[in-house]
């Protein structure tokens, strides 16, 4: 491929100049037949891997059957996954979409359409400063990305920001415009910072008082990630609404709006998409929470996470550098004296795809599957790319 073809992809990142080609596992090959051992896999997306066979399997099945009726139609694995995904959170209605920031900016229309209908008309959201809820206009509003502010001006109303654990600045942001409160239970793009089970469970007794949505957004935290289904379990908390992305469609792009009876209140006519609950997605859905919501998978996920852990923090003593950050499969290093960007791309040149979501901290967010042995080739060649 000449390389003006790559000129044609808009420059929305700064990207390494090598094209991938192939992936298997914690495994990915580039086109110069270089290989990576992979601990971004797609952004914690490819829960069970690289080309995992049941997602292949349930692509070529329910693609041979049935890809796509419009919205406008039932079908089967969309009732199929609906039902597994209510089932599993307790929550008694799902919306199936194509991406995080289309479930989050379903979230925020349904708290808006609540507000109206039981709360006179109140709008606001409170978000969380840091947290990163997506790249529409509604979800960059939303969100608490620093630098984010002056972008695409003027950004959508209603949202008041506050700093993640101080349950006291939401207590006094809450009036009566306040229709919910909306946060990650680890923050992942700000660099893996956990909201903390006492405080959730705070948040949700405040919500609670006040007459408030909570809603959770577990685009990154869901589906495994943590050792539990969804992230709020360690806190043992039900919040109205849950978003859903990433892991949900272990590589293939779907995602999922989770709500309570009380704050389903959609009407037809006020949400839709052309590939909403489309059968091929549904049926990957299907497969992944089939290999994920298991027992022992997710006793895995903790051992595994618990040994990486482990592993991050003896390297951080030996060298002198910060704390580990996170739980399960979702982990950050804290790195001193070194730029976190310039370790990941020594990294890359090593053959290990890592993540820098801030100068001074190193992302972990392997697939679900990752061996052991994975785990430790993945530190030996940690090791050689920090000085
Ligand atoms: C990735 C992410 C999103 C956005 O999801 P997209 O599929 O990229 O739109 C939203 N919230 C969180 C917490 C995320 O990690």
């Amino acid at each position: 491929m000449p390389t003006e073809t790559l000129d044609r992809i808009m420059k929305i990142v700064e990207r390494p100049p090598v094209v991938m080609v192939k992936g298997a596992g914690s495994w990915l090959w580039d086109r110069d037949g270089k290989r990576y051992l992979d601990f971004v896999q797609g952004w914690a997306v490819n829960c069970l891997g690289h080309s995992p066979r049941v997602v292949l399997d349930a692509l070529s099945a329910q693609g041979a059957l049935l890809m796509n009726c419009s919205p406008a139609y039932y079908n089967e694995p969309m009732a199929k996954l609906a039902t597994r995904l209510a089932e599993a959170s307790g929550l008694d209605q799902v919306f199936l979409c194509n991406s995080g920031a289309e479930a989050n900016e379903g979230a925020i229309k349904l708290a808006r359409k609540w507000g109206a209908r039981h709360r006179s008309g109140a709008f606001e959201i409170i978000t969380m400063e840091h947290g990163f809820h997506g790249r529409t206009l509604a979800t960059m509003s939303a969100s608490g990305k620093p630098g984010w502010d002056a972008l695409f001006e003027p950004k959508v109303p209603g949202f008041r920001k506050v700093p993640l654990g101080d349950l006291d600045a939401v207590a006094r942001a809450i009036d009566g415009q306040t229709v919910a409160v909306m946060l990650e239970p680890i923050q992942g793009e700000a660099g893996v910072f956990a909201a903390g089970d006492d405080y959730l469970r705070a948040l949700r007794k405040l919500t609670r008082d006040h007459e408030v949505l909570l809603i959770v957004d577990e685009i990154q935290t869901g589906i495994g990630r943590t050792g539990r289904l969804f992230g709020y379990e360690h806190a043992g908390i039900e919040p109205d609404i849950v978003t859903l992305g990433k892991g949900l469609g272990g590589g293939v792009p779907l995602a999922a709006l989770l709500a309570s009876a009380g704050a389903s209140c959609f009407e037809s006519g006020d949400q839709g998409g052309t590939f909403n609950g489309n059968p091929l997605m549904a049926a990957v859905g299907c497969a992944v929470m089939e290999a994920v919501d298991r027992q022992e998978f997710l006793e895995t996920v903790t051992a595994n996470g618990a040994y990486l852990a482990e592993r991050l923090r003896a390297l951080s003593a030996s060298l002198g550098h910060g704390e580990v950050r996170g739980r399960g499969l979702l982990l950050a290093l804290e790195l001193r004296g070194l730029d976190a960007k310039k370790v990941a791309s020594a990294a890359l040149d090593r053959g290990l795809l890592i993540n820098a979501p801030r100068p001074d901290s190193l992302r972990f967010m392997p697939a679900l599957t990752v061996s052991l042995d994975e785990i430790d080739q993945m530190m030996a060649r940690l090791r050689t790319s920090l000085p």
